[in-house]
């Protein structure tokens, strides 16, 4: 059975450390996937609709969509044969228009996931500093209250996730103060049910 673990949080959250740290210390031998990589790649493809990856989130969302699915369906063929450690975004921030999700229905069906973890930011103001600090990206720039807003928002979109899905929702809180070593250690109980799977 394949075995597909989304990992989501907003930008900034210390999402990619945390999964490096993790796959490190799992049992499992996972597939480590990043949506927005291959997202990049089919939107090249796709006569050059983009040049870079932070122009993607502007595209129109029916573009977005087919890029999702293409995406999706590489990934499933992927869990075939190994698990899967997806990250990605459970809701994308589209200026002006609003949030897209990152998984509608017909991608969340393809990609049927084992697990839908959430990074959270505790205390939600930790992810200022954080973004103001990472010059590669093009970052949004929030409000606390804004990014307080975009969690609770994750949270609900995850739920819906679930329903069309077989997906638990894992939520790992990441407190700078506490260090890294408790959110790891969340995450790599997740990663080590996969072991069974693939045996
Ligand atoms: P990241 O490097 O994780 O910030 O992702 C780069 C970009 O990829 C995001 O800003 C989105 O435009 C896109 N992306 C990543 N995951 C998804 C998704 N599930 N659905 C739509 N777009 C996504
Ligand atoms: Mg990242």
């Amino acid at each position: 059975m394949p075995f597909v673990v989304v990992i989501t949080g907003i930008p900034g959250v210390g999402k990619s450390t945390i999964t490096k740290l993790a796959l490190k210390k799992t049992r499992a031998k996972f597939r480590l996937v990043n949506f927005g990589d291959l997202m990049f790649e089919e939107a090249v493809n796709m006569g050059g609709l983009v040049k870079h990856r932070d122009e993607m989130r502007k595209l129109d969302p029916l573009t977005q969509k087919e890029l999702q699915l293409k995406v999706a369906q590489r990934i499933v063929e992927i869990a075939r044969t190994e698990p899967v450690l997806l990250d990605t975004h459970a809701t994308i921030r589209t200026p002006p228009a609003g949030y897209l999700l990152g998984f509608p229905r017909e991608v969340i069906e393809i990609l049927n996931p084992n697990f839908i973890v959430i990074i959270e930011a505790a205390p939600p103001s930790e992810i200022l500093g954080r973004r103001l600090r990472d010059l590669k990206r093009d970052r949004d720039v929030e409000t606390e209250e804004q990014i307080a807003r975009h969690q609770d928002l994750n949270r609900a979109a995850a739920v819906a996730y679930a329903m069309h899905s077989n997906a638990l929702i894992k939520i790992i809180e990441n407190h700078e103060d506490k260090g890294l070593e408790e959110a790891v250690n969340e995450l790599v109980k997740v990663l080590d049910l996969a072991v069974s799977e693939y045996a």
